[in-house]
């Protein structure tokens, strides 16, 4: 058994880290709590979070085969994921793939800020791909 938190964040495939920050920084008055580099997903994020505890990722990508990269060169800049928050990652995926739900992730890996994150496969989703994630301190 698991329980879905709420919205933890919406991640959005940018170009320009800096510009689109400034405009969520300046023109929403949002905070931005640094940049970090996740290697493994070649993906650099900013979080910008919101008074609620839900926050707008910001994504970069660091390398041509980057998931952001081919994200943007497919689509162009938007949103890329939807990420809810669980209570407990491993029951979720448990619970998920025994109600038949296609995961990409079976087994959860380390994201930005240390968070324990899986996807959802997008063909189990109607197109969204939608994360997981579950926070040691929230
Ligand atoms: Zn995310």
């Amino acid at each position: 058994m698991f329980k879905i938190l709420g919205v933890d964040h919406i991640g959005i495939a940018v170009e320009d880290l800096k510009e689109v920050g400034s405009f969520y920084t300046e023109a929403l008055g949002l905070p931005n709590n640094g940049e970090e580099t996740v290697a493994e997903q070649k993906v650099t994020t900013t979080f910008h979070p919101t008074p609620n505890g839900s926050e707008i990722e910001l994504l970069i990508g660091t390398a041509p085969d980057s998931p952001i990269t081919k994200y943007i060169e497919k689509n162009g800049e938007g949103i890329q994921h939807v990420a809810l928050r669980v209570d407990n990652i491993e029951n979720a995926i448990a619970d998920l793939m025994a109600k038949g739900v296609r995961m990409i992730d079976e087994k959860p890996r380390i994201g930005a800020g240390g968070a324990k994150i899986a996807f959802l496969h997008p063909k189990a989703t109607k197109g969204v791909l939608l994360e997981i994630c579950e926070h040691e301190d929230r």
